[in-house]
Formats: structure tokens, C-alpha cells, sequence
């Protein structure tokens, strides 16, 4: 399968099955979900891609392979793989429960070879369990739009009124939580989106409108997952005095440059990289108690490119998917 981004083949291959190394697992790829960092990666927007990698960082299957010292997977286990692939464990970030800023840290789908692929290999320390009563397609969504939505939604603290600017993957799975946490969800969408707005208010906003207007109310906080940075002041005029912005993406455009006023009163900006492992244990442990339902469109694996496409196009209702094999 060869990916392409302005018309060269960034993304490819079809090996041989990869082998193990040590503490390392294959995994038989059965779904992988398709976020806006994978569109990040064809597109040369992130730093540092020397090299063709294969996307997909949300990553269900089955452990088929297991390397040398390897003692919690066996082969015939469900996982998921993150966005997380591999931290150094020395560090001052690793040993303070921040290893999200670990500076040697590896991302699958980005370092590491991804899940739009039948097969791959992934450290067996950064692999998840996953709940029961979720199909593989309807558990790969909760590996980044969920993890990093989860995380994204700790860092807008004990907000009440939460705006979500976006509502895509990680909304639609971020707007399930909070409704189960007594937040009241505020969804913010592209102007003239009805079907997203609908979509906002069918999974528990009380509001849904357009992202250029206000809230009918000041807010407590927000949370940005379209990556657009004339949102930033957007939002900071929608929180109340003392509110947070918090924007949740690895890639934004521009934040225009605004008045201080809007940031004064102890307003703050703040955003959410990466995740750690005890996010993922936290929330795919708080998950089936919502219990959060995942939408998704899935596509056969040589429909990446289409399914991609959508994502960027914003006509994805819920999380994208690739169903392989
Ligand atoms: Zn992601
Ligand atoms: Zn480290």
C-alpha cells in the first residue's frame, strides 16, 4: 500500500512479517483508527520524519509473536497500541510520572512503524489491554481520540461549563466523559456543520453552534481539537475570568496575535502532548463505566487515503477506522 502525500510516496510497504526483539511483541493488525496526527504525518508537518513510516497510531490486534523477555503478553492476547511507543525510563520527565515529555520518547505511526498495515511490532510495556464489549473497531478510537481526549479533559480541571471546539474523534468520546462526570458540553463547530451540531447534541452538548460565535454562556474552560489557531483567542473570549483554553492537538496553525485583555484575569492557555500509561489505564478502565459508545466509519485497509481524505475534509461522523484482513 503506498500513501501519498503532494504526490510522493511518503508512506509504503508490504514486508516480510516483522520478527520481535527483545521485550518486543507482533501483533496481527485487525483495526486501526485514523486520527488527525496521521493526516500531520502524510502531510510533512511534523518535525524530524527522516524516513517512510507507516501511520496509525490507534492499533487493535492480536499478539502473534512474542520477543525474548517478554512476560505480560502471550500470543492469542487483545491489545491496543498508542500513540506512545517507547520512553527512555532515565529521565527527569520519565521519573516524575511526565514521561508524555520524555525528550527520547518514540510515537508509534511517527518513530515507529504504525497499524495501517497488517502486522506490527510494538513494545509489550506500551501495549493496553483492552475492555471487554468493545468490537476492534469500536476500541481504536479510544486508543488516541480517547486517551488524549481523556487527558485534554483533566488538564480543563473540574470546569463545569466545558467548551469542546471540534467535534470529532476525540469530542464525540471527551463529550460522553464529561456528560458522565456532571459537566454541562458546550460544541463548537465549523460554521454552517447542522450535522455535526447534531451530532453534538445527540451525544449530550446542550448547545452546538458555530465556532466563530459565542456560548450562550461564559465557560469554564475549554478544549481545542481543531487544529486552528485563530480558535485560541476565540476561546479565550468564550472562557470566564480565570478559565482555561486548552488545546489538545500536535500540530495548530498561527495563533493570531490578540489583545492581552482577553487573556488577562488569569486566563490561561495551556496544551496536552502525548499521553502517559497511567492515562491509558485510567481511562480505559473509566470507559466501559460511562460507558462511552464509539461512532465509526470504517474503511478496508487500501481505503487509507479515502479515509484520510474525509478526515481532512471533515466529513467523518465520529472516528475514522481501518478494518484489516
Ligand atoms: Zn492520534
Ligand atoms: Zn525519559
Amino acid at each position: 500500500m503506498v500513501l501519498e502525500a503532494a504526490g510522493q510516496p511518503l508512506v509504503a510497504r508490504s514486508l516480510a512479517l516483522p520478527v520481535p526483539g527483545p521485550g518486543q511483541v507482533r501483533i496481527r493488525v485487525s483495526a486501526c483508527g485514523v486520527c488527525r496526527t496521521d493526516l500531520h504525518v502524510v502531510d510533512g508537518e511534523l518535525p524530524d520524519l527522516g524516513r517512510p513510516v507507516v501511520p496509525g497510531h490507534q492499533v487493535v490486534g492480536t499478539v502473534d509473536a512474542v520477543g525474548p523477555d517478554v512476560d505480560r503478553l502471550r500470543p492469542g492476547d487483545r491489545v491496543g497500541v498508542p500513540w506512545l511507543g517507547w520512553t527512555c525510563g532515565e529521565c527527569r520527565f520519565c521519573r516524575s510520572e511526565r514521561e508524555n515529555l520524555c525528550p527520547r520518547a518514540r510515537f508509534t505511526g511517527y518513530q515507529i512503524d504504525g497499524g495501517f498495515a497488517q502486522a506490527a511490532v510494538a513494545d509489550a510495556r506500551f501495549c493496553f489491554p483492552l475492555p471487554g464489549g468493545y468490537s476492534d473497531a469500536h476500541a481504536a478510537p479510544l486508543l488516541c481520540a480517547g486517551l488524549i481526549g481523556y487527558r485534554s479533559l483533566r488538564m480543563a480541571g473540574e470546569a463545569e461549563r466545558l467548551g469542546l471546539y471540534g467535534f470529532g474523534a476525540a469530542a464525540h468520546i471527551v463529550a460522553q466523559v464529561a456528560r458522565h462526570q456532571g459537566r454541562r458540553v458546550f460544541a463548537f463547530t465549523r460554521p454552517g456543520d447542522d450535522e455535526g451540531q447534531e451530532f453534538a447534541r445527540s451525544l449530550g452538548a446542550e448547545w452546538a453552534g458555530d465556532s466563530t460565535g459565542p456560548a450562550p454562556e461564559l465557560l469554564e474552560a475549554a478544549i481545542l481539537f481543531a487544529p486552528a489557531g485563530p480558535l485560541v483567542p476565540a476561546a479565550l473570549r468564550a472562557v470566564e475570568p480565570g478559565g482555561v483554553v486548552v488545546c489538545a492537538g500536535i500540530h495548530m496553525s498561527d495563533i493570531p496575535a490578540f489583545p492581552y485583555r482577553i487573556l488577562w484575569e488569569e486566563r490561561v492557555v495551556r496544551s496536552v502532548a502525548n499521553l502517559t500509561r497511567r492515562d491509558g489505564e485510567e481511562f480505559l478502565a473509566l470507559a466501559p463505566r460511562v460507558p462511552v459508545r464509539t461512532e465509526v466509519e470504517t474503511f478496508p485497509l487500501a481505503g487509507a487515503n479515502e479515509a484520510l481524505a474525509r478526515l481532512r475534509e471533515g466529513r467523518l461522523r465520529g472516528a475514522g477506522v481501518l478494518v484489516v484482513g
